[in-house]
């Protein structure tokens, strides 16, 4: 992936080396998660088979979906020549390039969100994270949030590295956010407050994050429109990613079995047809997961 021909976001905000910082306030305040909270997640995912990674990255989903203003991260740009750091402001201002007309298509304004980049740990809207959690979406302060150790361990122990790959990644983060200014994520919400239960094959969940891998997929379409970046290997090097974060293949990773109940992601099968389904198409419309019959 020739990914040094994009436009570099203004919006990466680097809070690493801080050690998780001070709390900003108001932003803990009732229902964060907390570094029990995780401990408790990590444990819970441990015994239900069930990568904490992902575990986490559907907890995030669930929390600081209050109201209020959003509270931005304070910290700095990125230092100059970390080509990680150059690499993810890449992508996150392509996924700009990409949503923002596509947005104003439909007579609305895409908000760019902020991408932080910590290490260690991390204070957000929906509680503490530490590196463990992966990179997630917190609602809550509508911020993305990466450890780029996380890109190691993908490569490590996910089976999943390579530039294009890392990009699929961030781009569905930036898929809740989408979810989020467009009122997806505020619906799941309210069925769960409902008491719908929203976990499980076929669940609101799954639905939720295979349309995220589904609004990847369509950035991935319009950044490859306007760039031809993408090299020989890399669409197969996102679809293993994909393949590889499915539930029933992490599953089977960890427990020898799928349980299908516990899924929250969905099935690797579903991952890489719905990211396809959007990267073929470029046409968000064609992500309406909730509405499909069969994932
Ligand atoms: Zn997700």
């Amino acid at each position: 992936m020739r990914w040094k021909v994009g436009r570099r976001s203004d919006n990466v905000v680097d809070v690493r080396g801080s050690g998780g910082g001070g709390r900003r306030g108001g932003g803990l305040g009732g229902g964060g998660l907390g570094l029990g909270g995780i401990a408790i997640v990590v444990v819970i995912s441990l015994i239900l088979g069930k990568n904490p990674l992902e575990m986490l990255g559907l907890v995030d989903q669930m929390q600081g979906g209050g109201g209020g203003a959003v509270q931005q991260q304070e910290g700095h740009a990125p230092p100059a020549g970390d080509e990680t750091a150059e690499f993810v402001g890449v992508i996150l201002g392509e996924t700009e390039d990409a949503w923002g007309p596509i947005f104003q298509a439909s007579g609305r304004n895409y908000q760019q969100p902020k991408l932080v980049l910590f290490s260690g740990g991390v204070d957000t809207a929906c509680g503490g994270a530490s590196s463990a959690s992966g990179p997630f979406y917190c609602p809550g302060d509508q911020q993305v949030y990466i450890d780029l150790s996380f890109f190691e361990e993908m490569k490590a122990r996910l089976g999943g590295g390579g530039d294009f790959a890392y990009a699929y990644v961030i781009a569905h983060e930036v898929g809740h956010h989408v979810q989020t200014l467009l009122g997806v994520s505020a619906k799941v919400n309210e069925a769960r407050q409902r008491g719908q239960d929203v976990q499980g094959d076929g669940g609101l969940l799954v639905r939720q994050e295979l349309q995220a891998d589904c609004y990847a997929g369509v950035w991935a379409n319009v950044a490859q429109a306007k760039h031809q970046w993408l090299e020989d290997g890399d669409v197969e090097e996102a679809m293993n990613t994909a393949s590889a974060i499915g539930d029933d293949r992490l599953q089977k990773q960890s427990q020898g079995r799928v349980v299908p109940d516990a899924f929250s992601h969905g099935t690797s099968v579903q991952r890489v047809r719905w990211f396809r389904a959007g990267f073929e198409s470029g046409d968000p419309n064609r992500c309406d997961t909730f509405a499909a019959k069969s994932l």
